[in-house]
């Protein structure tokens, strides 16, 4: 179902009314944890001045320590809701149990399926049946003929709307968070005629990588990118580290006009 092999073209999702695929370059930008109204908002702002057409924000965090953050929940969600409703933005979100689909889905304009969860199968499923479009987080150890089979088990359920999104596998290179495969994106467009984004935040792990690694994913054909920005990155609860400030947003939006004019 996901194969290029039987696609009569390349797949363009929809997600609110906003494209992913096809002929645009989509940025999605947001705080990688819904915190409060305000941050979240603010956030929003910032995601609309880089350019972007989607709003990100984790309201269900899955952190590698139970002693982190976890996530506001289904108050997060609510935030969500009143910022879209705020900024017009659609908004993409994570789910990591079954059990949420169905509420984060009436929420949510897009579900994500994270790295951790790219072959939680009872997961893929539930989000096949939910009538969102997802976007299909590769998994940090996965191959990229997993990560297909992954986006499979969805669309056997019915939903075609899946996006693909690379964000870094483990390699023994420990410079960076994880190394962001960029061969992942031709090499996925080729068996695929689903669209493939990158996320250069969760990636690097470090906000002077972004734009480089913003740059270098347009650069090879990817039909998006999804990163993290946030008001105070100092005092964020996930991931400040890696979070886009004020002052990186015109020069993501420019980069990302430039670079995608050229293809
Ligand atoms: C995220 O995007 O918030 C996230 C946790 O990413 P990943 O699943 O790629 O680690």
């Amino acid at each position: 179902l996901v194969s290029q092999e039987n696609a009569v073209s390349r797949s363009v999702v929809r997600v609110g009314g906003v494209p992913l695929g096809g002929d645009t370059t989509t940025v999605i930008a947001g705080p990688c944890a819904v915190e409060t109204p305000e941050q979240t908002l603010a956030a929003a702002r910032m995601a609309q001045e880089a350019g972007a057409s989607l709003l990100r924000g984790g309201a269900y965090k899955p952190r590698t320590s139970p002693y982190s953050f976890q996530g506001l929940g289904e108050a997060g969600l609510k935030i969500l809701s009143d910022v879209r409703d705020e900024t017009g933005l659609p908004i993409v979100t994570e789910v990591v149990d079954a059990a949420d689909v169905e509420l984060v889905a009436s929420h949510a304009d897009m579900l994500q399926i994270g790295a951790r969860n790219m072959q939680n199968f009872a997961l893929l499923h539930a989000a096949g049946e939910a009538g969102r479009p997802v976007l299909l987080k590769r998994g940090m150890t996965a191959t990229i003929e997993e990560w297909l089979m992954a986006a499979e088990h969805i669309a056997q359920r019915g939903n075609l709307d899946i996006v693909l999104c690379e964000r870094g596998i483990r390699t023994f290179e420990n410079a960076t968070r994880n190394t962001l495969d960029i061969s992942a994106v031709p090499v996925a467009q080729k068996l695929s005629h689903l669209p493939v984004i990158v996320d250069p935040s969760h990636s690097g792990g470090q906000r002077d990588l972004v734009l480089p690694l913003s740059r270098a994913a347009i650069a090879a054909g990817a039909d998006g990118v999804i990163v993290d920005v946030h008001p105070a990155p100092e005092t964020a609860l996930c991931d400040g580290p890696q979070a886009l400030v004020d002052a990186d947003l015109a020069e993501l939006a420019s980069a990302v006009r430039a670079l995608s004019g050229l293809l």
